[in-house]
């Protein structure tokens, strides 16, 4: 463990961008200001005994557009294989107000008195890296961002290659091998983000408030149907009678809905974030569902779709940018959109255009009628 890295976990998180075309594989500065940069070898090591400022060097690494940045970040990711995947997996969403920060800050501190290592991972689809998470994630969970076996990271900038959320999946497997065995993905982002957060925690617990009226308070029935736990916060001081029956409706509700894991029937929970009542059980509950998930095999399989579909996706928008810088590729772009907004193409005709213009057959996935 660094000796610096308790104070420092949230604000290390942000490590400066790219946009300075600085390699980010480099880290503290060698006499003559020039920043030494870290091999392979050191990457590992560093990682491995839990140094946070390594392990925020390399999340940063993994985040980096620059190739030799993501050829070192992919070398240690295959380097610390056998260090992922022991961590429970917990993925947090909720509408903003419903007490995702307090909650956190109350579990993770309940958790490390316990003896676990806690990592915070942020989502947030709109951030950008210069914005204010850094400092927002320190107000937002004051104690939990210097504790020592803590360790906060802010959300990638949206520009991240691969999505937001896929590299928050990186970020957790440098997590895991740097020895933290609950990783909590919060999602703050609204709308994709919470879709996006199945795709990579094991478990995905929605928080909901003790509102009354809206059925589910307008959260999509699709994050709804993907929730593990529903856990319904502020069930305290004059909500508290509130709460339990959100709680009731809530249950109600669900049975309408498919099961989120199969042979679970998806837990609907009070609790208080600011007095700490049922935390624990909300804790046990999360050790439930982990435990079907293990039991079943479905832990294993639940992982390798998630890596399936993250393949699927890089490589379509691999393909997809690749086409895009193709000489003409924007041209063909703008002056097919003209025509479509102009009544001359329709927009599948648009399509074949652009891929004319960027050397493509246009007709190629079209089946041709046998000869
Ligand atoms: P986030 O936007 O989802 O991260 O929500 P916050 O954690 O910032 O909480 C939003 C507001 O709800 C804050 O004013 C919190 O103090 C309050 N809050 C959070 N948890 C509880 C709780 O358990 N009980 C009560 N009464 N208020 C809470």
């Amino acid at each position: 463990m660094s000796p610096d890295g308790g104070s420092r976990s949230a604000a290390d998180g942000g490590s400066p961008s790219t946009a300075d075309g600085g390699s980010l594989s480099t880290v503290a500065a060698a006499p003559g200001g020039r920043p030494a940069r870290l091999s392979l070898e050191q990457l590992v090591a560093g990682v491995s005994s839990g140094d946070r400022g390594i392990l925020s060097r390399s999340i940063t690494l993994a985040e980096s557009r620059l190739a030799p940045d993501q050829d070192l970040a992919q070398q240690l990711l295959v380097a610390l294989s056998d260090r992922t995947g022991g961590a429970i997996r917990l993925g947090l969403t909720g509408v903003p107000g419903a007490g995702k920060s307090t909650t956190i800050e109350a579990l993770g501190l309940w958790l490390l008195e316990r003896g676990h290592r806690v990592a915070v991972l942020v989502i947030d689809p709109s951030s950008a890296r210069s914005g204010g998470s850094i400092l927002g994630d320190k107000t937002r969970m004051p104690r939990l961002s210097v504790a020592e076996n803590a360790y906060i990271r802010p959300s990638p900038s949206a520009g991240v290659l691969g999505g937001v959320a896929w590299r928050t999946r990186e970020a957790m497997l440098l997590c895991e091998a740097a020895g933290f065995d609950v990783v909590i993905v919060e999602s703050v982002g609204i709308g994709q983000s919470e879709s996006e957060l199945a795709e990579i925690v094991d478990t995905l617990c929605l928080l909901l408030v003790p509102a009354g009226g809206d059925e589910l308070q307008g959260i999509k029935r699709g994050v709804v149907e993907l929730a593990d736990l529903i856990a319904v916060n502020k069930a305290d001081g004059e909500l508290l009678l509130a709460a339990k029956r959100a709680a009731g409706d809530y249950r109600h509700a669900l049975r309408m809905l498919p099961e989120s894991t199969p042979g679970w029937t998806t837990p609907v929970l009070t609790y208080s974030a600011r007095k700490g009542t049922g935390l624990p059980e909300l804790w046990e509950t999360v050790l439930a569902h982990r435990d079907l998930l293990e039991s079943s095999g479905q832990l294993q399989q639940r992982r390798a779709r998630q890596q399936r579909r993250w393949l699927e996706r890089l490589l379509e928008e691999t393909v997809l940018r690749r086409l895009r810088a193709r000489p003409g590729f924007e041209e063909a772009l703008a002056g097919a959109w003209q025509s479509v907004r102009e009544g001359h193409l329709t927009v599948p005709q648009a399509v074949g255009t652009i891929l004319e213009a960027a050397g493509e057959d246009p007709q190629a996935e079209t089946p041709r009628p046998a000869a």
